[in-house]
């Protein structure tokens, strides 16, 4: 068993012990659409980690600065820190943090990077990025986030991995037709570091005309999901936070979705994943695009 598993498991038992970890218990349902089985958790206790949020909020309170030491699970790299995210649907969900404040809203970085693939490496999974509010973020210093496949005999499947068998595996960006949404999809080398994965960041970036050239360290100028696996990394540009008070991170586009309640899940059945997302997306055409202007 690797070290990185064993500390987050190590973690796990002390925060729970502590009643410093919170793991919110969902009911599922699973809707087909297009061939991808889209997993609907019903969160009925979304409220109670949005009135704990809410209230750090008011008080300015960072909880990742200081984090809580029951959360900590261990030093990454010089700049950066592995929690245990504090409300969890899945266990061992683990935060990439950075040790000193950085906004969500900037540039993700070579060294943003590194720490990810040194806990990709370790541990199979699917790692994202809610980049701002409008992508679904709820904090606003630094902070990448990871679900192992397999955690504690359970497992968290990536529903689009469905329609994703023909992605060609040269290390160019490339669009899913059948996604109704403005995205690029590029496949990843088996011996991938930090370095490759900034490289293909950035090979998204310009696909998505959000930059031409280089990447100025700073201010994003788009709100985007970015989704990471072994195999491919995805990233998707973002008009809005919810659409109909369902709210979408990147976990959607991953085809995973959270529902408030019944009433939410009728109303998914009746526009279907795949609409809801397009509906929280920016569409159009690529060939149409000039490139985003700096503001
Ligand atoms: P996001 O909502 O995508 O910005 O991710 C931030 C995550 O931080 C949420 O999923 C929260 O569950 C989690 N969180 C909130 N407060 C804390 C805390 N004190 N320590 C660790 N994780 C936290």
């Amino acid at each position: 068993m690797n070290e990185l598993l064993t500390k987050i498991q190590h973690t796990t038992r002390h925060a729970k012990q502590v009643g410093a970890l919170h793991s919110l218990t969902t009911a599922q349902e699973v809707i087909v659409d297009h061939g991808i089985p889209f997993v609907v958790r019903i969160l009925e206790q979304l409220d109670r980690k949005e009135n704990y949020q809410a209230k750090q909020e008011k008080a300015k309170v960072n909880p990742f600065l200081p984090y809580e030491q029951d959360l900590f699970v261990c030093d990454l790299t010089p700049h950066h820190v592995c929690l245990l995210n504090k409300f969890n649907v899945v266990d061992h969900h683990i935060l990439i943090i950075t040790r000193e404040f950085q906004p969500q809203e900037t540039w993700l970085m070579e060294a943003d990077f590194t720490a990810l693939a040194h806990c990709l490496q370790r541990l199979d999974g699917l790692a994202f990025y809610n980049a701002g509010a409008i992508a679904g973020a709820s904090q606003p210093h630094k902070h990448l986030q990871l679900i192992p496949f397999q955690s504690n005999g359970e497992t968290f499947s990536v529903p689009i991995d469905q329609v994703l068998s023909q992605l060609n595996d040269r290390m160019q960006p490339q669009q899913i037709p059948l996604f109704p949404f403005m995205h690029g999809i590029i496949s990843l080398p088996q011996d991938y570091d930090g370095k490759i994965l900034f490289d293909c960041y950035l090979a998204l970036l310009r696909f998505l005309r959000f930059i031409d050239g280089p990447l100025n360290p700073g201010w994003q100028t788009q709100a985007y999901n970015l989704l990471v696996t072994r195999r491919w990394m995805l990233l998707v540009q973002r008009a809005q936070d919810q659409y109909e008070k369902i709210p979408v991170n990147s976990l959607g586009f991953a085809g995973a979705l959270l529902v408030r309640n019944q009433m939410q899940l009728s109303l998914l059945k009746k526009l279907t994943p795949l609409q809801l997302l397009a509906s929280v997306a920016a569409r159009g055409d690529l060939s149409q695009r000039a490139i985003a202007p700096f503001e």
